[in-house]
Order: C-alpha cells, then sequence, then structure tokens
C-alpha cells in the first residue's frame, strides 16, 4: 500500500516487539483508543496522547487504509486514585459546583473538541459515550456472571480475577505482572473488603441513596465500572477482536489488563491484535495531570499566560514540538524546547514556500526518490515522527541547495517533492502552515526587500560599513543574505 518499498511495523505492548502490521480484514483498520474522563479542561499532557493517535490515525490513512477510529468520552464510572471505593470524578465536580452531572460532562466536552480542533486533530470515527452505553454494559455484566467470572456483594458485581486465573486464561498478559505478587503488593482498603480478592475490580458498583449517577439494573441502583466501558463500546463498534487498541501508557494496568480479562471472560479470545501505548508528557520531569494540578492547560500555552513560559506558542508550533520526539518517549515540556521547535518549524515551513518558487532545470543533479523513501521509511517504522521530521529537514537543506543553484531539479521533481511534502506536513503530521505564518512570510519579504535596497544603495555610494552592518546584523538574527546573478535573495538559518 502507499508509494513505498518497506511495510508498516508497530510496537506492540503485548508481545514487547516491533511486529509488521496485518489487519484482520484486508484493506480496513479497527483502532480504539480510551479518551478522556471529562471532569475538567483537557491538558497537555491529554493533547499529546491524543496528537499521538492522530498521527497514526492519519498515516494509517494516507497509506491506504480504510480506518474506522472509535475514541470514547468517559462521563461515568472512572473512580478517584482508580479505586472502587473512590467517588466518581464526574460527580464530585457536580457536587462541588452545586451543577448536573450532565452539566459537567457538557462544559468539559466542549473543551476538549475545542481544544483538538485548534491542534487541528481529525475527529474519530465514532465517539460513543459511557452513558449511552448502560444497556449494553449491563448485558455484558450478566454475560460474565453467567459464565463463572463474576459475583455480586450486596448490589456491586465484581470480576473475580482469581477463578479468571484459575481458568485456561491468565491474568497479567498485558503488563506482565503476576497475581502471586499482586496479592502481596495491594493495598487493603476499607471498601474493597466486600470484595473477595483485593484485585478483583468492579464491573457494575451499587449507588449509594447521596449518589446521583444512578440507573437501573438486575441488581439494583448503579452505575458501571470504568474498565467494562471501554470493553462494551470497543466490541460494540470493531467487533469482539479488532485491530489496534490505544491509550496512556499509565492505563496499561490495570485498565488494559482488566479490558484482556473480561472480553477474554466474555468471548474466549484476545480482543486486539496490536496494543499501543503513548508515553507521557512532563513538566519539570513529573508526569502532567489533573488530580495533581501539575499541568499546563492549551489556553495558557497559545496565550503565554502561565508563569514558566516566556512567550505564547501557536498550536501548531506545540503540536511540531511535540512530534519531534517520539510516541513511546517521555518529553518534558518548557520554554526553551518550544523556542527551538519554533525556529524549526518556521525554517521547515519557510523550506516549502521556497520549494514553490525554485529555478527549473532540463534534468535533475539528485534522486528525489530517495529523499520520499526516507519519509515512508520513518514512518512505517512505528511511526517515527522525529525521524520523519529529521528527513523533512535534509530535503529542505536540498531545496536551498538548488535555490543557490548547487543542485539541479526538474519540474516534475519539483511537482513531485511539493506533492509528497504537502503530504507529510500537512496530511500526515497534521500541521497547518497557519495563517499568522503565512503572514509573517509575507511582512518578511517586505521588510528584507526594504533592508536589501538600503544595502544596496550603500554599496552603490561604496559604503561598505553600513552595508556590511546590514548583512552581519541581519546574519546574527539568522537571516542570511545571497548576492547572485538575478540579485540578491535571504536564507533563513538557524
Ligand atoms: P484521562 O482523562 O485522565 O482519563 O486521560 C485521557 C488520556 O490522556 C489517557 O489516554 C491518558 O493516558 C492520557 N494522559 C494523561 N496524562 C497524560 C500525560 N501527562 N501525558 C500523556 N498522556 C496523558
Ligand atoms: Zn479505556
Amino acid at each position: 500500500m502507499g508509494e513505498t518499498t518497506s511495510s508498516l511495523h508497530i510496537f506492540n505492548s503485548l508481545s514487547g516487539k516491533k511486529e509488521q502490521f496485518v489487519p484482520i480484514e484486508d484493506k480496513h483498520v479497527g483502532m480504539y483508543v480510551c479518551g478522556p474522563t471529562i471532569y475538567s479542561n483537557v491538558h497537555l499532557g491529554n493533547c499529546r496522547t491524543f496528537i499521538s493517535f492522530d498521527l497514526i490515525f492519519r498515516y494509517l490513512k494516507h497509506i491506504g487504509y480504510n480506518v474506522r477510529y472509535v475514541r470514547n468520552i468517559t462521563d461515568v464510572g472512572h473512580l478517584e486514585f482508580d479505586e472502587d471505593d473512590g467517588e466518581d470524578r464526574i460527580s464530585k465536580k457536580a457536587r462541588l459546583e452545586s451543577i448536573e452531572p450532565m452539566e459537567v460532562v457538557q462544559r468539559y466536552t466542549t473543551d476538549f473538541h475545542k481544544i483538538l480542533d485548534a491542534f487541528n486533530t481529525l475527529p474519530p470515527s465514532i465517539e460513543p459515550t459511557a452513558t449511552g452505553h448502560i444497556v449494553e454494559q449491563i448485558e455484558h455484566v450478566k454475560k460474565i456472571i453467567d459464565r463463572g467470572f463474576a459475583y455480586e456483594i450486596n448490589g456491586s458485581i465484581y470480576f473475580d480475577v482469581i477463578k479468571f486465573n484459575n481458568s485456561t486464561h491468565r491474568y497479567g498478559v498485558l503488563s506482565g505482572r503476576k497475581l502471586e505478587d499482586m496479592t502481596h503488593n495491594t493495598r487493603s482498603l476499607s471498601g474493597q473488603s466486600e470484595k473477595k480478592s483485593p484485585q478483583d475490580f468492579a464491573l457494575w458498583k451499587k449507588a449509594e441513596p447521596k449518589h446521583i449517577m444512578r440507573w437501573t439494573s438486575p441488581w439494583g441502583d448503579g452505575f458501571p465500572g470504568w474498565h467494562l466501558e471501554c470493553t462494551t463500546m470497543s466490541c460494540k463498534y470493531l467487533g469482539e477482536q479488532f485491530d489496534i487498541h490505544g491509550g496512556g501508557i499509565d492505563l496499561k494496568f490495570p485498565h488494559h489488563e482488566c479490558e484482556i480479562a473480561q472480553a477474554k471472560a466474555l468471548y474466549d479470545k484476545s480482543p486486539v491484535k496490536t496494543w499501543i501505548h503513548t508515553n507521557m508528557l512532563t513538566l519539570n520531569g513529573n508526569k502532567m495531570a489533573k488530580s495533581t494540578g501539575n499541568n499546563i492547560l492549551p489556553n495558557e500555552l497559545f496565550n503565554g499566560s502561565n508563569a514558566l513560559l516566556s512567550k505564547p506558542f501557536s498550536p501548531d508550533v506545540t503540536k511540531f514540538f511535540m512530534l519531534q520526539a517520539h510516541y513511546r518517549s517521555v518529553l518534558d515540556l518548557g520554554s526553551d524546547a518550544l523556542e527551538a521547535a519554533e525556529k524549526g518549524y518556521n525554517r521547515l515551513m519557510y523550506g516549502i514556500k521556497l520549494l514553490s518558487q525554485l529555478p527549473q532545470s532540463n534534468n535533475s543533479s539528485v534522486d528525489i526518490n530517495k529523499f520520499i523513501q526516507a519519509f515512508y521509511d520513518a514512518m512505517n517504522d512505528d511511526f517515527n515522527s522525529p525521524v520523519l521530521i529529521a528527513e523533512l529537514f535534509e530535503t529542505v537543506k536540498l531545496i536551498h541547495r538548488v535555490n543557490e543553484r548547487e543542485e539541479k531539479l526538474t519540474v516534475a521533481d519539483i511537482e513531485k517533492l511539493q506533492k509528497t511534502i504537502g503530504a507529510f506536513v500537512y496530511d500526515v503530521l497534521g500541521l497547518t502552515l497557519e495563517a499568522s505564518t503565512k503572514e509573517d512570510n509575507v511582512f518578511l519579504d517586505k521588510a528584507l526587500d526594504v533592508l536589501i535596497e538600503m544595502r544596496n544603495q550603500a554599496r552603490a555610494s561604496k559604503d561598505f560599513t553600513t552595508s556590511d552592518r546590514i548583512r552581519d546584523a541581519l546574519l546574527e538574527k539568522g537571516i542570511q543574505l545571497k548576492d547572485g546573478k538575478d540579485g540578491t535573495s535571504y536564507t533563513l538559518i538557524s
């Protein structure tokens, strides 16, 4: 598929290896990604994960797959501290602000969509909510009970991890944890006492009289467990077995481990072929998180209002900064790194602009297919966006050499490069060439025309002190003047 000789390999967290990607159904890919729990504004860490999956979604589409991308909204059941006896995060926010839980959900879903739009991520094909699938979740709970892997205590239903592990199935296949070790290491918490064993987890929780979010079930009023919602919604829209399941690495255990156990208890098969886990965005070396307050909100970055930032950074530059790290590496956010990313971003966009006005030759002195193949090789190697960006910069260097007539390209090659770079920069990386950048370029051109004209006048009147000063001062700011047959041009260097 696509214009490439290499084939897509993805690091599968389940096997711990890079594997060649072969979809279950030819040309189709089913991908489920755990969406946000919407009890507060989405922070940049969350955005990194969704930007990573946007890159994956975009590349799969680019190489010709028909992708069904399901990303849920968790609007019930995700309890505080990820514990079975914590308070529901959305209920808590509603209680604290004296508003309806659905007002909390609406407010932060809108925020989430706005921010992801600002980052130019594509909407998923389906965005199901947990509260919209209560009936299906109850059906799943019933089936797991019928199959002997869950038990009822006092109106709550728990998954029986020990019984599951004593069957033909194993608990811990994704995280590599052993049940014996888990049993010894689990803290015993007050509410856990009703469970047979501490690592059992809730499929359905009884709603106490004061609990706001509640639904009628065969076991009395209650609400669904967080792990179950993802099993239910992924199976409903992608089938009992599907190609890719993703989420941040912090969800690998227990959330995804529990999803695997539930699906096996229901359908006797491993639900997912390739598990993809994205790494964390950190701030001052610590994970960004809503619950700890160690986070920066996207809008604080866009308007520069956070004291940790030297200046505002646009969504495109922020995204470029994130894509310069591989999705499986930890990335630390800081002003210096963002400023470096901004320079790189401008250099890339300037290179693309230059590409549209290159001198054309009758033959090419380089084989551009090698440059293009390198883009595909990078992305086929587990979506390696930093390598892709490095290869794009190699091509920008070539563009400058052609502009300076050190290399030659035919019209056809220039057009092919334009098409491919455009596809990788705009369609795959999802950058937008912001209006501001376009405007900046126009203003930069105009300002430099004035300076070049002043320098020419100084040279004409043999005032070399002034002409050299203009040249050197610009060079200091990263703008190099080049005198050629057709007059003086400029290049951005960094
Ligand atoms: P949550 O709303 O906390 O359920 O998180 C939504 C998604 O964002 C999950 O896939 C998390 O793994 C991911 N996530 C949370 N914190 C971070 C972070 N600091 N860096 C990257 N991804 C994160
Ligand atoms: Zn999930």
